[in-house]
């Protein structure tokens, strides 16, 4: 590990920022909180491109956090509150899209609890890192 990656893993002690698992050793994501969002080159050279949205100024180690690459990868270039609602909203599209889902809920396999999205990072105490 580069002591750069050391530095981000070290903010958490090698845990996801979002879901709190155990990160391995290998195959962890730095992950940009407020996302960079890479434009093709093309579109880089071409300032009339309608997909400015690059923000290289967000390639900054204090914007990046460890994270698992499940969160990292459905996190996307959504920012933390984009990516909050989107997991909110989980039992909703897994009830439309799944018979499964339906099948197990009716049956009282499953209870929705209604549980609001929490990430690791916020119920880490505030004075850590
Ligand atoms: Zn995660």
């Amino acid at each position: 590990m580069t002591p750069k990656r050391k530095r981000i893993w070290d903010k958490t002690g090698g845990k996801c920022w979002y879901c709190g698992n155990d990160l391995p050793e290998k195959g962890w994501h730095a992950d940009h909180v407020e996302p960079v969002i890479r434009v093709t080159e093309l579109a880089r050279k071409n300032p009339d491109c309608p997909d400015q949205a690059w923000k290289p100024e967000r390639e900054r180690e204090d914007n990046k956090v460890p994270a698992c690459s499940k969160c990292n990868l459905y996190k996307s270039t959504h920012s933390v509150e984009e990516f909050r609602e989107l997991l909110q909203r989980q039992v909703e599209l897994a009830r439309k899209a799944s018979v499964n889902f339906r099948n197990a809920e009716r049956f009282g396999l499953i209870t929705v609890n209604g549980v609001k999205v929490t990430f690791y990072f916020e119920t880490m105490e505030s004075s850590h890192g």
